[in-house]
């Protein structure tokens, strides 16, 4: 039977010191107020937060130089993550352009899309959406109805995406299109293309989720012209760089992290002799988070060394997502409070947010069943 592989690894050398960095870097921030961890988290939108993040060099810290980067490891950006995500920055305006975006435009795009929005990511002031679901097809991207035609200089798309997250306040929007008619082979004929939000012909309506934020958006294309430079890779390659971009999407701490302050102000009010049923329950999450992490950092060096891990990162998604569901279901047991949205009450509004946001984490980039289901598959049980 094929078995997952999760090798050690070891933070490089110059680990602590950026650890202190950004450490030092979000006290400054604290201290001027422009952020309150206690209500933020990697998906909180602050403009003005990213663009402090790009001057201080925190963003495209793997991107290379030549394009405006640092060209650092993949474990050295993964310690600036950890960070920023623990110390509940609102860094949610460039998260997807620094995860994921910038990073299939400097493997898959052409020297004219790097030139132009690579030196832009790093700056915290260009944001990319997610262009995958579509109203038939959330988990099955093969079925993907939006099409584009090929026309002189480029292609026309014409079709709707939904649940694109920030949408409405992206810059870019990298799409995955049907390019060719769909076959058996369901897989191929796609393609993945990068939308400049302000060109004509794409129109972004807001979809409110429950308690009444904008936060994902339904986008239409109409016979909007995509030149041939912001196509990504070669046409029809899609699925296969829609999977490798999935691997970043899915294996980074932000997929177990997003209620960690959640976690240390439960162990803060709990205090230093809690009950045994409390204490056994701080332990259990722990001991889970010593474990992902280990298994998140382990992605990262494959990521590093060229892989791609994609069961791996299904699996990092799938247990670090329903770790963040039962965060907060365990501390409103544990502690006697009421689950608030900006009342005021510190922890309360932690838990009100993170109870609200937490049921999304198992569903956004890929759902529990789908993520279980390539488990499956990778360990050749299916
Ligand atoms: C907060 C949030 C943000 C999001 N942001 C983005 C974004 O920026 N860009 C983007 O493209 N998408 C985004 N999404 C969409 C998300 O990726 C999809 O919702 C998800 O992939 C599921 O697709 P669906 O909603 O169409 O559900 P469906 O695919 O219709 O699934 C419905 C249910 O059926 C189950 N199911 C489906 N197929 C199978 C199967 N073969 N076997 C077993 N069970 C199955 C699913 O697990 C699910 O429980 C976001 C979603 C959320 C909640």
């Amino acid at each position: 039977m094929p078995e997952f592989r999760f090798d050690p690894v070891e933070l490089p050398p110059t680990a602590p010191a950026l650890r202190e960095r950004v450490r030092q870097f979000l006290a400054l921030e604290r201290s001027r107020h422009t952020f309150d961890p206690i209500r933020n988290s990697w998906t909180s939108f602050n403009a003005e937060f990213s663009r402090r993040c790009g001057e201080e060099g925190l963003i495209g810290l793997v991107f290379p130089r030549e394009y405006g980067g640092q060209g650092m490891s993949n474990l050295e950006r993964y310690v600036v993550m950890e960070e920023l995500i623990a110390g509940g920055a609102p860094v949610g305006a460039h998260w997807i352009a620094d995860r994921q975006s910038g990073m299939q435009i400097l493997r898959h795009g052409t020297e004219h899309a790097r030139r132009l929005i690579i030196p832009r990511i790093v700056t915290g002031q260009c944001y990319f959406a997610i262009g995958m679901s579509e109203p038939d097809s959330g988990s099955d991207l093969a079925a993907v109805r939006t099409r584009a035609v090929r026309v002189d200089g480029g292609w026309r798309i014409t079709g709707t995406k939904v649940w694109t997250s920030n949408a409405h306040r992206a810059h870019y929007l990298i799409a995955l299109v049907r390019t060719a008619p769909k076959t058996e082979a369901r897989h191929e004929g796609m393609t993945q293309f990068i939308v400049d939000m302000s060109q004509p012909g794409v129109t972004t309506r807001p979809i409110y989720n429950l308690y009444g934020g904008h936060d994902f958006n339904e986008v239409v294309f109409d016979d909007h012209f995509v030149p041939d430079e912001m196509v990504l890779g070669q046409p029809g390659e899609g699925w296969q760089l829609v999977t490798g971009e999935l691997a970043y999407e899915r294996s980074a701490p932000d997929r177990f992290m997003s209620v960690y302050a959640v976690l240390l102000e439960t162990m803060r009010k709990l205090g230093p002799q809690p009950d045994a049923h409390a204490a056994s329950e701080m332990g259990r999450f722990v001991a889970h988070l010593a474990a992902l992490r280990f298994m998140s950092n382990s992605i990262a060096g494959k990521l590093q060394r060229g892989e791609q891990p994609i069961v791996e990162a299904a699996l990092v998604k799938d247990i670090g997502t329903t770790f963040e569901r039962e965060i907060p279901e365990v501390a409103r047991k544990l502690i006697p409070s009421e689950s608030t949205m900006g009342k005021g009450n510190s922890f309360d509004d932690m838990l009100g947010g993170a109870v609200l946001r937490a049921p999304a984490a198992t569903i956004r980039g890929g759902t529990r069943e789908i993520l279980r289901g390539m488990i499956a598959r990778g360990l050749g049980l299916r």
